[in-house]
Parts: C-alpha cells; structure tokens; sequence
C-alpha cells in the first residue's frame, strides 16, 4: 500500500451524456484493500463513475488511473478491474461451475487448472456443492455468490460492484453484507461498491464518498460522514437527522447557521419532568412508532418544525397514551452538529 499508488486514481473525471453532466470533475483516491463506497440518491452519479472505472464508458475529459497507470483509453478487458452487477449477469445455459470458470476460459486458462480455480472459488463463497446446477435452480442469495465467485476467481486487483445486494430481500441481504465484509477482508481486494442505502454503506465501508448531482459532496470515514456531515443534504441523506435550517437555528438555539441533531441523541419528555439536556423545544407528539428494542417518536415542535426522536425502550419517558399530547424535547449543546457556520 501506497499513498503515491493508490490502487484507483481519478482526475477531474467528467461525463456528459448531452445535458449537464451526469459526473462533474470527481477526483479520488482510493487506496488499495480498501472497503470503498459510493453512496448517493438515484441519479447522482455513481454508476456512472465505476462505468468509466470499468471502462464501459468513455470520460468527456478526465483520467482513470489503476495502480499508478493510466488507463483511460484502455478497453475493459485490458483493465485490472471486474465487475459484480445488480442483476449478477450470469449465463442461463451454462452450470454454475461453468459460470464461475467462463472469466479463466477467456483468459485462456486450461480446463483442468480452471475447473480446479472455480471449484476452490464456489468454496471461499460456500457453494461448494453446487457446481452442477444452473443459475435457474438457485435461490437469489445463491445466484448473488455464483455472480462473486465468478467475479473474484480471475484474482482481479479491484472489484466493483453496482448494488449487488439490491434485488435481496432484506434478512437475506443483511446477511449477504456480512459475508460481502468476510470475503473481501479475506481475498484482500479494493472493493468500490456502489449504494444507495446508507445504512449499508456505513456498516460496510472502510472509506466513503456522498454522491450528490454528479459531485462527491463528502468524503470520509462512516463514523467522520454520520457524526460531521459536511452539508444539510449529507446531514438529511445519510441516516435520519433533525437538520435545523439557518432561520430555525435562530429561533431554537439562538444562533445562526444550520445545525443537525440525530434522533438518537434527543428525549422526549413531559413538560413538568425535569429538563434532561440543555436544550430544549416544545412541541406536540405525532407519532410513536414501535421499532422492537426501540421507538421512533415524532414531535411537532411549535417552532414550525418536525423532529424524529429515537429512544431505546427502557429509556422511553412518555408512553403510547401521550401522542397527542404537549411534550418537551430535549437534548445536549454537544451532541448538536454545526453544518454550516453562521456567516
Ligand atoms: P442509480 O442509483 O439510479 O443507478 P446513479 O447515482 O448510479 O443512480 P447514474 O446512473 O450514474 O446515477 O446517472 C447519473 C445521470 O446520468 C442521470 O441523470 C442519468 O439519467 C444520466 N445517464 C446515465 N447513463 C446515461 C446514458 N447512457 N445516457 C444518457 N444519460 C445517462
């Protein structure tokens, strides 16, 4: 690992497709063995830019570099890159064995050495016994290891994958986030992994850039982008967060600028309860929303404002009984994220 070679490098990567661009100038590093994701709304970019990692797309201007070369007019298969899609792309006609060796046959790796290569692949991702079967008679979860073992077993130095997880149900893709976790810590391969669940994103993730309009908006670490978002659309996309805009911030905390507070860092409590933070704003109770181990509270505040306030059950203060009802929310100066300073 190299700070100078980072295993994916961009530079002032732009795409148009006619109308604006659809990637605005994003530069990146990413460095290699890195867990990296590319989270973002529907449209602001990110398949685009692991397409023009890949190759399939031609930058308007901008380069890729892959370990320090620079392989922007290079063809995808001349690339050090594969790829893992939504929908896994696999051959219908052919075993699942077949599937995983195709990557070795192009490659022009003999049927012994390949077969033996897809067999310990269908292994590392638990099919071993299933080589012999066609994709058609695999369960979804299957189909999305088959579409991993394939993609891994040409030992590629980068792995990209456009919401592999996206068409899992989701017991089965909390579960596949595990194992996506395990195998890449256990191949050692920089992984870009393209998201638009942030959830998935934070719990996944070494490294992570917020996609916004074609530009990456933040770049940081899960726990860097959840506690110090760096704007009011990565404080509201990622996660559930209170954002109080300038205008609010100087009826409820009495200052300027804009400032979010997570849900799970605020309480509801009754009016006479003592106040349990040192701020505080009044309001009505919309909601309760049972969430198991614990609740979702919606408060009106008479601000002009609607928080989300997410208490762990045995630290719940008011009861079901009470929606409706006036309430106090409370919460601390510190766990109050300033986003942007006041000018
Ligand atoms: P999603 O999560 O929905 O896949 P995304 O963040 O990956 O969204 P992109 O698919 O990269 O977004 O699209 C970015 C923008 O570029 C969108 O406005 C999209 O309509 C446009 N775009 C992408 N591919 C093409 C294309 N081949 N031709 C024209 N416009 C395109």
């Amino acid at each position: 690992m190299s700070a100078d070679r980072p295993a994916i490098r961009l530079r002032g990567l732009t795409k148009s497709f006619g109308a604006g661009n659809a990637v605005d100038g994003v530069d990146l590093d990413v460095v290699e063995g890195e867990f990296f994701s590319m989270l973002g709304p529907s449209g602001s970019g990110k398949t685009t830019v692991l397409r023009l990692i890949a190759g399939f797309e031609q930058p308007t201007s901008g380069t890729v570099s892959l370990q320090g070369k620079d392989v922007t007019d290079r063809a995808p298969f001349d690339r050090d890159v594969n790829t893992v899609f939504q929908d896994y792309a696999l051959f219908p006609h052919m075993t699942v064995l077949d599937n995983v060796a195709y990557g070795l046959r192009v490659r022009g790796v003999g049927r012994r050495e390949r077969h033996e290569r897809a067999r310990a692949a269908l292994d590392t991702v638990r099919l071993g016994g299933f080589g012999d079967r066609k994709p058609g008679q695999l369960s979804g979860g299957q189909r999305q290891r088959v579409a991993l073992a394939r993609a891994t077993v040409v030992q590629p130095k980068v792995l990209l994958l456009d919401e592999p997880l996206g068409a899992l149900d989701l017991k089965l893709r909390e579960q596949m986030q595990v194992e996506l976790k395990e195998l890449q810590r256990e191949l050692g391969i920089t992984f870009i992994f393209v998201t638009h669940d942030q959830e998935e994103a934070l719990t996944l993730s070494d490294r992570i850039a917020v996609f916004n309009e074609g530009r990456i908006e933040q770049l940081g670490t899960p726990a860097e982008i959840y506690d110090h978002p760096v704007s009011p659309f990565v404080a509201a996309f990622v996660g559930t967060s209170n954002v109080f805009s300038d205008e609010l911030s100087l009826r409820v905390l009495g200052r300027g600028g804009i400032h979010s507070v997570r849900p799970e860092k605020m309480t509801v409590e009754r009016l006479e309860s003592p106040l349990s933070g040192d701020r505080s704003a009044t309001g009505v109770l919309a909601e309760v929303i049972y969430l198991g181990s614990s609740t979702r509270l919606i408060v009106d505040l008479d601000a002009g404002m609607r928080v989300v306030v997410q208490e762990q059950n045995d630290a719940r203060r008011v009861g079901d009984e009470e929606r409706g009802a006036r309430v106090r929310v409370a919460w601390s100066d510190r766990d109050t994220v300033v986003v942007v300073a006041d000018r």
